[in-house]
């Protein structure tokens, strides 16, 4: 015969050990790349931002961060159109 509990264990001690397995929800924020909510610290599912940058892969956004051009190269472009 196995070795069995000598007691049988209350509703309320089994209640208390499970109170702390409820399920939690995700932490969540805005992505700096496409503005969607995404978790933080992980890749964004939209535009695969991370940290600025787009990681390699197919993603259905773009990232808008790297569509920005710098505000130096944008002024000589005017300047250069102005002149012609
Ligand atoms: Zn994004």
């Amino acid at each position: 015969m196995p070795p069995l509990p000598k007691k049988k264990h209350t509703r309320a001690r089994k209640g208390n050990r499970n109170a702390h397995n409820a399920m939690k929800l995700p932490a969540l924020s805005i992505c700096g790349g496409c503005g969607e909510v995404a978790q933080p610290h992980i890749t964004c599912p939209e535009c695969g931002n991370y940290k600025g940058r787009t990681m390699p892969g197919n993603w259905d956004r773009v990232n808008q961060l790297e569509q920005v051009t710098p505000v130096a190269a944008a002024s000589k472009e005017s300047e250069e159109s102005e002149s012609l």
